[in-house]
């Protein structure tokens, strides 16, 4: 069954139009990401797709509901994990599950059969009676986390769930999610991060101007659009040495903020030509297979959207 369906999707906020005929199916057991520069329509498409806001044109199914008619009813089968943690700071870690279940209609006595589970899973259960305000970042977002899955919903939504945590608090919560696929759940998620996209997502539906413009797994896209080694030169007088060599030892070159992007089908000839050492002290260089990173850039172009 699918699990999500979205077909030919429009939505206009006056005469802003945001989406132009999305379409988006998620499987059972996979993550699938939306990727986007700002103001691109993900957090958008997940609102469509919750049922918290209409489209113009278009059918959304979730969990088998048509959620323009039934989504109170679809949305009692999903977990959403919003941008912005909303614990509520007066209850302790177990009441802000046990009072979000409520919510749901779940027993009380179901509800204290899995939230040690879900306090365990967010590696909280030794603060399980502590207040909010004592939790760092990471632990609020692990903790909203456990709480969106007190349904035991078969799909988690995910709108940003690592902005604003430290390397260390977003590799766990990678770690949960990854726990989470393995469990059979289904993940939609929104990212600013590349690497996170790569690391978790099974596929990606890169959205710019209100249009999927390619979809795919991250390796797919890779493949499909970006020469697979870059060489990146950067320091002193690496445009001008990009300007002067690169166009003939590599497919193409692009000048960002002072780094020089160079994509290769095979890097061994620049490298040849910088390996001789004949440029300014100051210019460094540095080998990398090609990201999803350079995939989004070559297709939503580097210039800033704010
Ligand atoms: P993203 O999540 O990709 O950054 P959003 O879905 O939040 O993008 O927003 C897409 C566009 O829709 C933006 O231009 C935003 O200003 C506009 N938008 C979003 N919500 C509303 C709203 N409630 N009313 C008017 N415009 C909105």
């Amino acid at each position: 069954m699918s699990l999500l369906s979205l077909k030919g999707v429009h939505k206009s906020y006056g005469s802003h139009i945001v989406l132009q005929g999305i379409d988006i199916e998620l499987k059972a057991g996979e993550c699938f990401g939306l990727l986007g520069p700002n103001g691109a329509g993900k957090t958008t498409t997940l609102r469509l797709a919750l049922g918290l806001t209409h489209p113009q044109a278009g059918s959304i199914h979730l969990m088998g509901h048509d959620v323009l008619t039934h989504a109170r009813l679809a949305r009692q089968q999903v977990g959403v994990v919003a941008q912005t943690d909303n614990l509520d700071p007066d209850f302790t870690l177990r009441e802000n599950l046990l009072v979000y279940g409520r919510y749901f209609d779940i027993s009380r006595q179901i509800l204290e059969a899995r939230i040690p589970g879900l306090l365990d899973f967010a590696g909280l259960s030794a603060r399980a009676d502590e207040r909010i305000q004592s939790l760092s970042g990471g632990m609020k977002r692990r903790l909203t986390l456990a709480r969106a899955l007190i349904n035991d919903p078969q799909i988690v939504f995910l709108d940003e769930p690592t902005t604003g945590l430290d390397p260390q608090a977003r590799h766990l919560i990678w770690d949960r999610l990854r726990q989470l696929t393995q469990n059979g759940k289904s993940l939609l998620l929104t990212t600013h991060f590349m690497e996170e996209a790569e690391r978790l997502c099974d596929r990606i539906a890169i959205i710019d101007q209100g249009k999927i413009i390619t979809e795919g797994s991250p390796q797919q896209l890779i493949r499909d659009h970006i020469e697979p080694q870059v060489v990146e030169l950067y320091g002193e007088g690496a445009a001008a040495w990009a300007h002067a060599k690169a166009a003939r030892l590599c497919e193409r070159f692009e000048l960002t903020g002072g780094t020089v992007f160079c994509y290769a089908n095979d890097a061994k000839a620049l490298l040849c030509e910088l390996n001789r050492g004949d440029f300014t002290p100051g210019l460094r260089f540095l080998l990398r297979p090609a990201s999803l990173e350079d995939v989004f850039l070559k297709l939503t172009g580097r210039d800033l959207r704010d």
